[in-house]
């Protein structure tokens, strides 16, 4: 039984192809071939047909071996080469080798023939298996095996490619991040297999949901990305309720329905990242809070970055901190206007990570209201502030403690109580004490602030409003509470050099808090010029690095009895 073989002949002579036909069925392959003598052909017959091998003349009139040759590495096409021809020298067959030939053969000496083209066909094969191999490995290592979606790594490439493009077209780029809700819990009661089916049947529903441009991936468990390239965010948000009406029919596996709903997570290049991770890590953030506001899709804002896994990780630490004692207070001294003197000292946190080093309350303060951890927070702060404050009233140095309260402090009705036992067991009177409210947090609150705020005035501590002049507070409900300070926001007392409209707002608050019956004091006063012009105005106390940056305890009571401002201790 002869074997059959595919060849390519390039050949002018049609009796030498004649010739070459027989000798391959004498060497047992039963050929199908065609005979090509110019470039034009050779290139048509390689593009429409397939072949096992091309068996070329050296030179012909119209066309010659090297460029039937060179064609065919142009087309991309691996094929065993064999160069056969009556006048090729030595030097010439190098040369021919050297262009990636396989093999030549004098056409007067035909009896290697047939054995190079068995061991050329066999080294094709392995060439060829190799090749499957590697673009198999690519594949993989560029595809999820499950739903043969791109995967992660896919999407990262074709992400930044899309910022490429939409930085030259200045155009927007859109990044949606999916992620099946209760997922978990389908997986855990239908079973791992079911559960895997499911993922697929939804890849492909997304895919059938989207347009060929764009790239749906699974980044892997049942969390799916969708690159929108040049896509606004009109276009993203369509795209995103398209893909939840397109979930909201269920899945049948094995013929059980299964409902599932999504998050999603949004966001933008330029506008939320300049580059591939920054855009994934916020689409992954507004995700986040999209699974919990149980809203469906969510377009990433700054804001939301006080929910993302990382801050949540944060939370975790912070917990830790309170009960390992990694948090120390800093005291910021008030200067009162008229005595020039020190009256009080404002308690601010600090979080000194083990590895992260030092971090700012900004950075913990707020997450730590979402997760419930301000309330042991403001404990340890409350409970440390008055105890120093003991600590001083012992060494002589009579100073009022004021502490910050956050919104959630004020929905908590054990606070008061909580309070009175700490002052009680420090021995310190409540008339030493001043709690800094903001404005907003009084705002958020007002049934409940009212109720609080009433009942810590009745204990005798002092309430100031923080951070005044930020909110929208109404003047007339403000009047109505038993606050007795009000603390004009650094942002208009640094501002009050340069900008005439910040001057205004500091002169008047100054006034209006007069007129209310209330003390005036200002946060953030840097330098000398700002500490002239709120006296000038009547404002009663300064706190601000012009007199003194916030200092531990130690370092306080040094200022205290170096200081000008300060006084001389015991
Ligand atoms: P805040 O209550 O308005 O505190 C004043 C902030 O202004 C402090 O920042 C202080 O270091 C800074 N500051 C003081 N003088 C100057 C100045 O002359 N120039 C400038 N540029 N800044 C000045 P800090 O310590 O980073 O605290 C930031 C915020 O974190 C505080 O703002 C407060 O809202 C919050 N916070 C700090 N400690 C606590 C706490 O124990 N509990 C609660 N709930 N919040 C706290
Ligand atoms: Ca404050
Ligand atoms: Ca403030």
């Amino acid at each position: 039984m002869s074997t059959p073989l595919r060849v390519l002949i390039v050949e002018d002579s049609e009796d030498d192809a004649a010739l070459l036909v027989r000798e391959l069925r004498h060497g047992g392959y039963d050929p199908t071939f065609e005979r090509v003598d110019t470039s034009a052909a050779t290139k048509t017959a390689l593009e429409q047909r397939a072949w096992d091998l091309i068996i070329s003349d050296y030179s012909m009139p119209q066309f010659s071996g090297l460029a039937a040759l060179a064609l065919m590495q142009q087309l991309g096409i691996d094929l065993p080469f064999i160069i056969m021809s009556g006048t090729i020298g030595e030097e010439i067959a190098v040369q021919a080798m050297r262009a990636g030939a396989h093999d030549y053969i004098m056409k007067n000496n035909p009896t290697r023939l047939i054995p190079a083209i068995e061991r050329e066909l066999r080294d094709a094969k392995i060439r060829q298996d190799r090749r499957q191999a590697d673009e198999m490995v690519k594949y993989l290592a560029y595809h999820d095996a499950l739903t043969a979606l791109p995967n992660r790594t896919l999407l990262h490439d074709r992400l930044q490619q899309a910022i490429l493009t939409a930085q030259r077209e200045k155009k927007p780029v859109a990044l949606l991040l999916m992620d099946l809700d209760h997922f978990k819990e389908i997986n855990d009661t239908l079973g791992h297999d079911r559960g895997d089916r499911l993922l697929q049947q939804v890849g492909s529903r997304l895919g059938k949901t989207l347009r060929e441009s764009d790239t749906v991936a699974r980044l892997g468990g049942d969390e799916f990305a969708v690159l929108l390239p040049l896509a606004e965010s009109e276009h993203a948000t369509l795209v995103a309720r398209k893909i939840m009406k397109a979930l909201e029919e269920p899945f049948v596996i094995d013929n059980l329905p299964i409902a599932v709903e999504a998050s999603i997570g949004i966001a933008l290049y330029p506008d939320h990242g300049e580059n591939a991770d920054s855009l994934i890590q916020r689409a992954d953030v507004a995700m986040y809070v999209a699974k919990h506001a149980k809203s469906g899709f969510m377009i990433y804002r700054p804001e939301l970055d006080q929910h993302s896994p990382k801050k949540l990780a944060l939370m975790g630490e912070l917990h830790q901190a309170i009960e390992h004692d990694q948090l120390r207070l800093h005291y910021q001294p008030k200067i009162d206007f008229k005595t020039r003197r020190v009256t009080g000292v404002e308690a601010l946190v600090r979080w000194q990570h083990p590895e992260r080093g030092f971090i700012p309350p900004d950075q913990f303060i707020g997450p730590a209201e979402q997760t419930g951890l301000i309330g042991p927070l403001t404990e340890w702060v409350l409970q440390t502030a008055i105890r120093q404050c003991r600590t001083w009233r012992q060494a002589g140095t009579s100073l009022n403690m004021a502490v910050n309260l956050s919104t959630r402090n004020l929905q908590d009705p054990q606070l008061p109580r909580q309070l009175a036992k700490v002052l009680d067991a420090c021995a310190v009177d409540a008339g030493c004490l001043e709690l800094e409210i903001t404005e907003s947090a009084i705002m958020m609150n007002q049934a409940n602030a009212m109720d609080v705020l009433t009942r810590l005035n009745a204990m005798g501590v002092g309430l100031s409003i923080d951070d005044f002049g930020t909110g929208y507070s109404s003047l007339a409900y403000l009047k109505r509470l038993p606050v007795g300070t009000i603390k004009i926001d650094t942002s208009f007392v640094i501002g009050m050099a340069t900008n005439e409209n910040d001057r205004v707002i500091v002169r008047s608050t100054i006034d209006l808090g007069h007129n209310l019956g209330l003390k005036v004091i200002a946060e953030g006063v840097e330098n000398k010029e700002s500490w002239q012009q709120l006296r000038d105005w009547g404002c009663d106390a300064a706190q601000g690095y012009y007199m003194s940056r916030p200092l531990p305890a130690t370092d306080l009571t040094t200022w205290l009895s170096t200081s000008p401002w300060g006084f001389a201790v015991g």
